[in-house]
């Protein structure tokens, strides 16, 4: 069985996001979707909020799980049986840290290997940090993040 995980901080999930899992849920058995404590990041949503978010738009993947994890990826990636992680490429300013990331994990777990997807060519241009500084102004964020999820991000972060 192909297990992958798919790490990140999905402060909040965005429709980018989204589209990774569900090709990544395509190509393999079982995706787990990892959001991550980071605690090089300060979160605006807590850990409970954004795995609940990742929760509530991939109900409908039933190949797709949410788990939490606070140490080491490959650690969890080998708790779970996980033979993958993959990561979204959206330009090359991300290359650049996910192949020090990815050179790194090879090291630490040779038999897990990184598989890069690219991102949708719709939202090459969406980031969590872009539907966050939306939601603000309370825009319209409905072309930015699920649906299952928009009145809540409105609601935590518009300041109408
Ligand atoms: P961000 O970089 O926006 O803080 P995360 O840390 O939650 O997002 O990112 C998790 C993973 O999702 C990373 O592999 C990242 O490159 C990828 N990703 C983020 N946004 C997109 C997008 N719009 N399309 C494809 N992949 C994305």
């Amino acid at each position: 069985m192909k297990i992958a995980v798919y790490p990140g901080s999905f402060d909040p999930i965005t429709l980018g996001h989204l589209n990774i899992i569900k090709r990544a849920s395509r190509i393999f058995d079982r995706v787990i979707v990892c959001v991550a404590v980071n605690s090089a990041k300060k979160p605006t949503f807590t850990l409970k909020e954004r795995a609940d978010f990742v929760s509530r738009v991939t109900g409908k993947y039933g190949n797709v799980d949410v788990a939490t994890c606070d140490g080491l990826l490959v650690d969890f990636a080998r708790e779970q049986k996980a033979g993958f992680i993959i990561k979204g490429l959206r330009a090359v300013s991300d290359f650049e840290m996910e192949f020090q990331i990815a050179l790194l994990n090879k090291k630490l777990a040779p038999e897990i290997e990184t598989v890069f997807l690219t991102a949708d060519e719709k939202y090459t241009y969406l980031s969590s940090t872009i539907a966050r500084e939306m939601a603000t102004y309370n825009a319209d964020i409905s072309k930015v993040v699920p649906r299952e999820i928009t009145a809540d991000v409105l609601r935590r972060l518009s300041n109408k």
